[in-house]
Order: structure tokens, then C-alpha cells, then sequence
């Protein structure tokens, strides 16, 4: 019984490991690194192992970086079986489909500059949109909550609710071979309780070894009240001084959080009913319909909206714009209304549009509600650049900037401590999905058991 280590080792992108028990191979996760072009090799190097001798993937959810080489994996010769829960198999597909055209869009921008610059090259995109066809052939069964599963003579897998994002699972895997039996729990990307509409995470069952995301290790998370009146004071502001607001946008759990805080705010009468907000992101309506056919995921609150027939992430006066035409249209707006579009870093998409025409209308705001790595056009607005070049122009900042923090989909110090806590004193913790110096600070507070932060490919004996 092997467990070994094929990405987010010592980072927090790429997830991959894999599980060897009684000849069969089990992959949990298949993500891809993210963060800028020079990932890119990372992601096109060898996994580390054979993908024609992977038996199962198991994925924990749909996040780009836990499902993201998948479809590299099917072109490399994968040929077993893709088990999810049903949310994240939805997800998991639109994800993948979008990542498809984005490498395609980037191979057709990297071939026009060679030939420009007078070189033969064609550079090959990572994968195409028909190997996410290829790899959606490989899902197979569907996993519940808290049903094991048999995968194998000697390999089950239990699913248990992450809380993280729709769909989301920490996995049990109950694995024997010859009279050695071993439980091994992943938590794939644990949630935050304090979100809106998903249920908490579970408690976890016991494990002899833990595989755990360490992402906000070092930190606790503001409180998401005060965040949520924070992001209802800057619309108000904003819609009486005449001006829109722009909010670049995640389109996974992100877009469909906003959306339904935009409807709770009408509720509580805190928003206007006559408010009108866009979402302008192909992407994000696609993930909002898959929301709307999984009400088995939701709190008890949220199913119980569904089933006398609300949606809860329908305020009133929201529009979606699927087409660029209306896209545009949203430009000339001049005022009153509440936009969310991606991407959420601004380093791509339709929200640089509605920057281009709004940065420099001092009645207009921008609210940004999610992570900003830097080097990106979020992170120099954040930043407190005067001007920033969008499309080769200049644009001056003289509209409001609000950055509002507590808006995270991940545990934080504290949570990841008592989910830990309630793990069983397992004898070994592989902390994983983290940075080195905050997994150093998460390891200083795990109490007993050896701590292990495992480097890309190394492998250890369960
Ligand atoms: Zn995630």
C-alpha cells in the first residue's frame, strides 16, 4: 500500500495524488497548475506516473485545479473509470469545456506571434475542446453522501460533504491487502461554515492517515456579515450617486454567492426591488443552471425555497447576458446598475469592457469580493493604481474601490484545526494545497501524530 504525491505538493495548485492497494491504482483528483503562463510546462510535463495504469480517478470537486488535467490525462492514455458526485460531474464538464477553449484561444495567440516573428512553430495547445469530449466518455458512477462505494476487491470510497462548493466531498478510502487494512481520509478543499446556501462540512469520519488542503493555514477569516453589509453599503452608494457598479467575478460558487445575497438584500428590503443587475459571463450563467438542478446539495433552508418553487439566485431585475451584443449594450449604461462579470483576477473577459468604461467615472464603483494574485490588473486596482492600461489604452481611476474580504469558500486556521480535530489522533497528516511557510504554521498547531509536507512525486508507504 503506496500513497505518493503529484501536485499541490508544497503549492496550492495541481492537485494529484495517487493510491496503490492490492494492484489497483487510484488517483485522487487530476488538477491543473494555475497562476500565469509559466505554468504551462508544469502542466505539460509527465504526471509522474503512467496514466494507462491509473484503474479510478476520484475527484473531490470541480475546481479548475483539482479536475483541470483531466482531460490530458484521457489523451495520455487514461482508460479507467471517473467517479464524482453527480454536482461535481456537471461542474467538472463545464470546467474542463472552458479550459479547452482557453488553451486553444492561447495556442492559435502563441502561433500567430511566431509567425509574425518569422518562426515555423505551432505551438500545441495542453488539450482541445474535443479531449474534454473524449474524457467525459470516463465518468461513470455517480457517488452519494455517505454511501461507500466498491471500487475494487479491497478499495472503498465513502463521500463526505466538503461544504467547500457544490458538489464538493472529503474522501474516505477503506483500503485492505492481505490482512493490512488502512483508512485514509482526503479532504479535498474543506468550506467554510459560515457560507450561504451549502451545507457545512460533515464531520469527518476516523482515518489512520489524513491528506489535508492547508490553503489559509496561517489565517482567520473575517466574519462574512459585516462583508455582506459592506458589499450592500457600496451598491446603495454608489446607485445614488447615478454610477454602476462592477464586480469581477468568479464563475463557480462565487457569481452564484453574489446572486443570492443580491436577492436577500431585496428581501430584507436592505436593496432596492427595482435594482438591476447583469451577469455577463457565459461561464457563470452555465454554473448557475447546474445550481439550479442540484437542490439535493443545498441547506436545509435553501431546498426547502426550492421546492415551494423560489430560486434563490434569481433577485428580481437580474438579467443574463449570455451574447456579446448584449454585453456591449451594458456599456452604454450609465447608471443603476450592478454588473458581475469575469474573470475575477480582470486578466481576461468581458469585465475589462465594463472597466474600460467605468474606471474613470468618478460616480461609478468597482468591489472586488475574491483573492487577487498579484502581477494581475485586480491586484494594481487594489493597489491603488492611478491609471492602468486596458486594451493598449490608458485609463484613469477615478471611480470608488471597495475590496471586501470575508467573502472566502475555504476553512480557515480555526476550521481546519477542528476538522483535524475530529479525524480520530490520526498517525500520520500529509499537508497538502498549501504554501510552505503557512502548511509550517498549520503543522505547529496539529497536536500529536507526525506531520509530513510531501515534495512533488515522493511516495511513502501507507
Ligand atoms: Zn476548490
Amino acid at each position: 500500500m503506496k500513497i505518493s504525491f503529484h501536485g499541490a505538493a508544497r503549492g496550492v495548485t495541481g492537485s494529484c495524488h495517487l493510491v496503490e492497494c492490492g494492484g489497483y491504482r487510484v488517483l485522487i483528483d487530476c488538477g491543473l497548475y494555475q497562476g500565469g503562463r509559466e505554468l504551462d510546462e508544469e502542466n505539460a510535463e509527465d504526471f509522474g506516473f503512467d496514466p494507462a495504469s491509473i484503474d479510478f480517478v476520484l475527484l473531490t470537486h470541480a475546481h479548475l485545479d483539482h479536475c483541470g488535467r483531466i482531460p490530458l490525462l484521457c489523451r495520455r492514455g487514461f482508460r479507467g473509470e471517473i467517479v464524482t458526485t453527480s454536482a461535481s460531474r456537471d461542474l467538472a464538464q463545464l470546467v474542463m469545456m472552458d479550459s479547452a477553449h482557453l488553451q486553444e484561444e492561447e495556442a492559435r495567440y502563441r502561433a500567430r506571434r511566431h509567425i509574425h516573428h518569422g518562426h515555423a512553430f505551432s505551438p500545441e495547445p495542453l488539450y482541445t475542446v474535443r479531449d474534454v469530449q473524449d474524457s467525459t466518455r470516463h465518468f461513470g458512477r455517480t457517488a452519494s453522501y455517505d454511501t461507500p462505494l466498491a471500487l475494487a476487491d479491497g478499495v472503498n470510497v465513502t463521500f463526505v460533504d466538503a461544504g467547500h462548493i457544490l458538489g464538493s466531498a472529503c474522501l474516505l478510502l477503506e483500503l485492505r491487502e492481505g490482512d493490512r487494512a488502512r483508512r485514509v481520509l482526503f479532504s479535498g478543499d474543506l468550506g467554510n461554515a459560515e457560507r450561504p446556501f451549502l451545507r457545512s462540512p460533515a464531520r469527518p469520519p476516523h482515518a489512520d492517515a489524513v491528506v489535508m488542503e492547508s490553503t489559509y493555514g496561517d489565517r482567520l477569516h473575517r466574519p462574512l456579515g459585516p462583508s455582506v453589509e459592506e458589499f450592500y453599503a457600496a451598491i446603495e452608494d454608489t446607485i445614488a450617486r447615478g454610477g454602476n457598479v462592477v464586480v469581477p467575478t468568479f464563475a463557480l460558487e462565487r457569481a452564484q454567492e453574489l446572486l443570492f445575497f443580491l436577492r436577500e438584500g431585496q428581501q430584507q428590503h436592505r436593496l432596492p426591488e427595482s435594482l438591476q443587475s447583469f451577469l455577463d459571463s457565459p461561464m457563470a450563467i452555465s454554473a448557475t443552471e447546474i445550481y439550479e438542478r442540484h437542490p439535493e446539495c443545498f441547506d436545509r433552508e435553501v431546498a426547502a425555497q426550492f421546492s415551494r418553487g423560489q430560486d434563490p439566485f434569481a433577485p428580481q431585475g437580474l438579467h443574463f447576458t449570455r451574447e456579446t451584443a448584449e454585453s456591449m449594450a451594458l456599456n452604454r449604461v450609465s447608471g443603476g446598475a450592478v454588473i458581475l462579470a469575469g474573470s475575477g483576477m480582470c486578466t481576461g473577459g468581458r469585465v475589462r469592457h465594463h472597466l474600460r468604461h467605468n474606471l474613470g467615472r468618478s460616480q461609478s464603483s468597482v468591489v472586488f469580493v475574491g483573492f487577487a494574485a498579484s502581477g494581475t490588473l485586480a491586484r494594481r486596482i487594489i493597489d491603488g493604481a492611478k491609471e492602468v492600461i486596458i486594451y493598449g489604452e490608458s485609463v484613469a481611476v477615478r471611480a470608488t474601490i471597495h475590496t471586501i474580504n470575508g467573502f472566502s469558500a475555504h476553512a480557515d486556521q480555526a476550521e481546519l484545526l477542528a476538522w483535524h480535530g475530529q479525524t480520530g489522533s490520526p498517525g500520520r497528516t500529509f499537508l497538502v494545497h498549501g504554501e510552505v511557510d503557512v502548511m509550517q504554521k498549520l503543522a505547529a498547531r496539529l497536536g500529536s501524530g507526525e506531520v509530513v509536507m510531501p515534495r512533488l512525486h515522493e511516495s511513502f508507504d501507507l
